[in-house]
């Protein structure tokens, strides 16, 4: 990943390149964590490529579930299309993993706790269930979650 990160930094040097815990965009700092630990190539350089996907895009808010699913999807999108500038292709079987991972996710905050029917989300935090009237409330989230599918399954 050294190799790519040092290509990166180079051709975007309006945004900040910087070790963390896991890979994630900052865009309040115009910031790219990437995760020093994560030795897995190629996958760290998808990764890379996922994050600066979504400053490349400049996403930076979203105001419900669906949006988030929807701009994790545009991101790696555009990650395909940075990935062949660079010499990387990324894998179609990663990409349908990690979204996934996100719609799995969503289905799950989205299900009545009553009745299980799939429902409409009020704003930020709640849901309201149009079969049986039922409310519940979420917590927020954050652009990007760690990738690993059901390892680090985003929390409900
Ligand atoms: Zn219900
Ligand atoms: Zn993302």
């Amino acid at each position: 990943m050294d190799q790519l990160l040092g290509k990166l930094q180079k051709d975007f040097s309006g945004l900040v390149f910087a070790p963390g815990d896991v890979f994630s965009w900052s865009p309040t700092s115009k910031t790219i964590f990437y995760a020093t630990a994560d030795e897995n190539e190629p996958l760290s350089c998808w990764s890379l490529l996922h994050e600066l996907a979504h400053a490349a895009l400049e996403h930076t808010t979203y105001s419900s579930d669906l949006e988030l699913v929807r701009l994790e999807a545009a991101a790696w999108d555009k990650a395909l299309e940075l990935g062949k500038r660079y010499g990387q292709t990324i894998d179609p079987d990663h990409i349908q993993d990690c979204l996934d991972t996100y719609r799995d996710w969503l289905h799950h905050r989205s299900a009545c706790p009553a009745c299980t029917t799939t429902s409409f989300q009020v704003d930020e935090r709640k849901y309201r269930c149009h079969n049986c009237d039922t409310t519940w409330t979420v917590s927020k989230t954050k652009l990007c979650r760690p990738y690993r599918r059901l390892v680090h399954l985003p929390q409900v």
